[in-house]
């Protein structure tokens, strides 16, 4: 099933059932990034907050693993799968394996999504971690920085064991969640998700990425 048709099959959910959500803590303002920063204000997500019939489980892995503040990280040699199956590492900036790291971290998400019961997660994309759809190729910080299509370590693994996932700026796919929960919600028709984004469409086109394919 797409994750559009997930969402608007998902169930009507009310204050005595609300919809359980795992959300990337830093989403809702929680200072869990590298720097002991939350990367901003995510209104799309925070709206969420004003509803009865939402729950929001949230949880940072990296904190979880690596405490706060710490490296940066990211995924060399494929993408968050790669990384559970063996073939791909994640690697601090000054290159110190954090693959076994990662991996337990993602483990642990999972067992928060599972003990929880989530019916959803929304994710911060690009994270190493937390990235459900678009992810850095490499080191972030390098000088021909590169992006590529694919999940995050603990978006891969929630993704392995069957949840639905969306990230802050899937637009569209946000727009039929909030349908759900609000019943007066006016859906915004111009919304996207990120692979409808020009950013995304042009980025991805291009010659060396379609070669990689
Ligand atoms: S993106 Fe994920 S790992 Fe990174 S700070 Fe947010 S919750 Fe933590």
């Amino acid at each position: 099933m797409t994750t559009k048709n997930y969402l608007k099959n998902l169930r009507i959910p009310t204050n005595d059932n609300p919809l359980r959500i795992l959300v990337s803590a830093c989403l809702l303002g929680v200072k869990c990034g590298v720097d002991g920063d939350n990367y901003g204000d995510y209104p799309s997500v925070l709206k969420l907050l004003q509803y009865d019939n939402v729950k929001f489980i949230q949880f940072c892995p990296e904190e979880f693993q690596f405490g706060t503040p710490r490296k940066m990280c990211d995924i060399h040699g494929g993408n968050g799968l790669d990384v559970l199956e063996g073939r791909a590492k994640v690697l601090t900036t000054s290159g110190i394996d954090w693959t076994e790291g990662m991996i337990r971290a993602s483990e642990k998400m999972l067992e928060t999504a599972q003990n929880n019961n989530v019916e959803l997660a929304i994710m911060m994309d690009i994270s190493a971690a937390c990235g459900n759809r678009v992810i850095y190729d490499g080191n972030r910080y390098a000088e021909n920085k590169k992006y590529q299509i694919g999940m995050g370590v603990c978006a891969a693994q929630l993704h392995k064991a069957g949840f639905t996932i969306i990230s802050w700026r899937e637009y569209e796919s946000l727009e039929v969640l909030y349908s759900k929960i609000d019943p007066e919600h006016q859906v915004d028709k111009t919304a996207k998700d990120f692979d409808q984004h020009e950013w995304y469409i042009e980025y991805f086109k291009t010659d060396s990425f379609k070669k990689k394919q």
